[in-house]
């Protein structure tokens, strides 16, 4: 697998389900897993990915904001690889913004979430840490976490018309 590494889109059960956990973060089939989520992300051109969107049902998500034809206002960052995610803490602020998925391809959606999150994770060699993350980050992680518990970000939004074709996104919000 590398180069044909295509992404389950909405409608497909594996994208439905919670993820299994992790076993042993360091067996080198995750770091592959890794590496195939890393390419298929960057191909798509996203800024985060969970190992379900690669059709593989386990707790993995990656991290990395980078501004983007897709998210041209997006804070540049090292990829974060996260084995087994747990959310600590909350901050108590929500904000919305127009999310898209690559497993919704064409959509946007006016989502709020909450602006900073704690999180505890295994990192590639199985070690254990946490990070807090805030603004944009913080959103990431909480849209590709819900893919680990088979959510995608229609059941997020507060009023179904806050679902736009991305075409009316950037005419009626870009303003393009
Ligand atoms: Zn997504």
């Amino acid at each position: 697998m590398s180069a044909h590494i295509n992404i389950a889109l909405r409608g497909e059960k594996v994208l439905n389900m919670r993820a299994h956990a992790v076993d042993d973060p360091s067996d080198p089939m995750i770091k592959q897993l890794a590496k195939d989520m890393l390419i298929a992300m960057k191909t798509h051109g996203g800024v985060g990915i969970a190992a379900p969107q690669i059709r593989v049902s386990k707790r993995l998500l990656i991290i990395h904001s980078q501004p983007n034809e897709r998210y041209p206002q997006a804070p540049d960052m090292d990829p974060l690889i996260m084995v087994n995610p747990e959310i600590i803490s909350f901050s108590e602020c929500f904000d919305s913004m127009w999310e898209g998925c690559l497993s919704l391809p064409g959509l946007r959606g006016l989502v709020p979430r909450q602006t900073g999150v704690s999180v505890r994770y295994n990192d590639l060699s199985g070690k254990e840490a946490e990070v807090c993350l805030q603004g944009f980050p913080a959103r990431i992680f909480q849209h590709e976490f819900d893919h680990l518990e088979g959510i995608l970000f229609p059941l997020r939004v507060t009023e179904c018309s806050d679902i736009y074709s991305e075409s009316e996104y950037k005419r009626r919000v870009l303003g393009s």
